[in-house]
């Protein structure tokens, strides 16, 4: 699934309604990220990529060398980094500790440790909350991540679960991270993505599911435009539905 950036007018959601949250979940490297960016700029609505959140507080793990599994230390620090996203830039720029944290998000170390530090109850409980908050003051928002249509916003207007077979995920996970300079090997990749959705899944608190109401869609043999085409399509239909 080619990431093609989008230079079409966006098209407004019409009638503007006051309120609308769509969710996208599903595991790593199904392009959520990418999609749920175009589809927010296509439907005129903000973008909140929730995964940022998690890696930023692993990196906040690594960088204090703190022990991982301390979840008090943990979630203090975090909170004393006092997470938030800059919306003035496209997509929003997370800070963290006054600066911003979105280069460091993806090196590797960060993404070796996301999924167990994102397992810590009392840490979810804290960006959870952090997420619900973000949903008070941007209610027109498409919010990606693991638990948004099943936890965090659950009476969200429309939800959507993507997913993709391991395979086709690390290609595209490889061709990303070449694509900012970063080195990548698919086989490598493949594992640790199967093992990321085996531990994202089977954790006790925010696990990995498909949400009641989700609007499952499996974007193996579709194009980056033909999922964002579809999404759109779904949620305009859904609107119209509802009016
Ligand atoms: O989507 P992304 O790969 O950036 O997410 C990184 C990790 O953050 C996931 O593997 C998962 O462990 C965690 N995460 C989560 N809940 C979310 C978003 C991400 O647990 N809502």
């Amino acid at each position: 699934m080619k990431v093609v950036e989008h230079t079409r007018r966006p098209i407004r959601v019409e009638p503007p309604v006051s309120r609308l949250i769509v969710t996208i979940d599903g595991p790593a490297g199904t392009g959520k990220s990418s999609v749920a960016r175009a589809l927010a700029g296509r439907l005129g609505l903000d973008f909140l990529d929730t995964g940022a959140m998690y890696r930023a507080a692993a990196a906040i793990v690594i960088d204090h060398g703190l022990d991982r599994l301390d979840e008090s230390a943990v979630v203090e620090a975090v909170d004393r980094a006092g997470l938030h996203f800059d919306w003035t830039t496209d997509p929003p720029t997370l800070r963290s500790e006054g600066r911003s944290c979105m280069e460091r998000l993806r090196e590797s170390d960060v993404t070796s440790i996301v999924s167990p530090v994102a397992g810590l109850p009392r840490l979810r409980e804290l960006l959870v909350l952090q997420q619900r908050r973000i949903g008070r003051e941007h209610p027109r928002l498409v919010t990606e991540g693991r638990d948004q249509g099943s936890v965090v916003f659950p009476d969200a207007e429309v939800k959507f679960y993507l997913d993709a077979s391991p395979a086709v995920r690390a290609v595209r996970r490889a061709e990303q991270l070449r694509g900012m300079g970063h080195p990548a090997d698919p086989a490598r990749l493949e594992a640790e993505i199967r093992a990321r959705d085996r531990s994202d899944s089977s954790r006790t608190v925010g696990p990995l599911v498909r949400p009641a109401g989700a609007i499952v869609v499996d974007t193996s043999n579709m194009t980056f435009d033909g999922v964002v085409a579809e999404l759109e399509r779904l949620v305009r239909s859904r609107l119209a539905a509802a009016s």
